[in-house]
């Protein structure tokens, strides 16, 4: 489940995805253990690929962000962790972006978790990063399979698009009441670095 809109947020022209697939292979899909290219055309590829992958999803902005960050660590990297460099997975799990890739340094691990920690907060259904009066994120999260929804999809998404007044039922309210509104926090989030779990104020936030 990604959320997906089919609005499509960042779309490059044909030369831009072909010249961004040359100089950064990975985002070509792969057999993650052959290493064979799992698409037989360019055309295939310049549509299906590591880039366009959460399009038309609440997280392509965030995802498009991260991998613009991953570029620029990519770049750094030498010649044979970059011929070996793959993103083995992305998907959404417990109501976070994870993104795992073959190889991993300090900052790559920690555009990672900036990445999951950032999705919490970010609608997976429209991308709103909806924020209290206080500057504060809240998002909404529904139960079972927990996924962040800001409150206009949050409706959407329990009535099956088609929530109003009039067709408000006991059960939705009742699930609306149950669902947790953050709006006391005294830390912004988690942040974790190896070993060490350090607390970060919101006034120390960063942003993609
Ligand atoms: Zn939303």
């Amino acid at each position: 489940m990604n959320g997906n809109t089919k609005e499509i947020k960042y779309t490059l022209a044909r030369e831009e995805m072909i010249e961004l697939l040359e100089k950064y292979p990975f985002l070509v899909y792969r057999n993650i253990y052959s290493g064979e290219k799992t698409h037989d055309t360019l055309d295939e590829d310049i549509e299906y690929n590591e880039w366009t992958s959460w399009d038309g999803s609440g997280w392509e902005h965030i995802w498009k962000r991260y991998l613009t960050y991953l570029f620029i660590e990519y770049d750094k990297l030498n010649e044979k962790i970059k011929k070996d460099f793959m993103i083995f997975e992305t998907k959404e799990k417990y109501g976070s972006f994870r993104c795992y890739t073959s190889f991993g340094n300090k900052e790559i691990f920690e555009l990672e978790n900036k990445l999951g920690m950032i999705s919490k907060w970010t609608c997976i259904r429209c991308g709103k990063q909806p924020k209290n009066s206080k500057g504060q994120h809240i998002i909404w999260r529904t139960t079972g399979w927990i996924c962040p929804y800001c409150k206009e999809c949050f409706k959407k998404e329990i009535s099956g698009n088609d929530w109003s007044k009039k067709k408000e039922r006991k059960w939705q309210k009742d699930m609306l009441q149950e669902c947790k509104e953050v709006k006391k926090r005294d830390f912004a989030m988690l942040h974790y670095d190896y070993n060490t779990e350090t607390r970060i104020s919101y006034g120390d936030l960063w942003d993609f």
